[in-house]
């Protein structure tokens, strides 16, 4: 049996009139986030976690921004994607640590909704699953509001 860390950070813009999807899960949002895809951030740093444990480089390479097919793509394809690689090469998620970095949404009301829908999209049990959030207290782009960052930590196990 082998360990194999892999992390991921995304960042994604504030935009009005888009959708506010986290893990794969709609939230109530004035504002939404702003990308190719859906814009899911936490799933991006997610996928690229998983990516980088795989040693199979990262989502945009998989996923070029610049081809049509994945304007408006549901995220979750990419984390299917990334897993089906790890999966190939006999790697098994162990866990996974989420943490989003902005000052809203506020992700506590809907901490555990985004923790079921990850482990869901995962096909792991929720109690190795994490998701969390803080804020950077005012400071910086995240701080002015204009945008959301996450940052993603995946241990996978699989043949020596
Ligand atoms: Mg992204």
């Amino acid at each position: 049996m082998s360990f194999r860390i892999g992390q991921g950070f995304d960042v994604h813009r504030f935009r009005a009139g888009r959708r506010m999807v986290l893990c794969g899960v709609e939230l109530p949002s004035t504002v939404g986030l702003e990308g190719h895809s859906d814009a899911d951030v936490a799933l991006h740093s997610v996928t690229d976690a998983i990516l980088g444990a795989a040693g199979e480089g990262d989502i945009g390479e998989h996923f070029p921004p610049s081809e049509d097919c994945w304007k408006n793509s549901d995220s979750s394809v990419f984390l299917a994607r990334a897993l089906d690689l790890a999966a190939a090469k006999g790697l098994r998620l162990v866990n996974c640590d989420l943490t989003l970095i902005g000052e809203r949404p506020r992700i506590s009301p809907h901490r555990q909704v985004l923790r079921r829908g990850l482990a869901v999209l995962l096909g792991v049990a929720e109690d190795v699953v994490n998701v969390k959030a803080t804020t950077t207290e005012g400071l910086g782009w995240t701080g002015r509001g204009e945008g959301l960052a996450a940052m993603a930590v995946v241990l996978m196990d699989g043949p020596a």
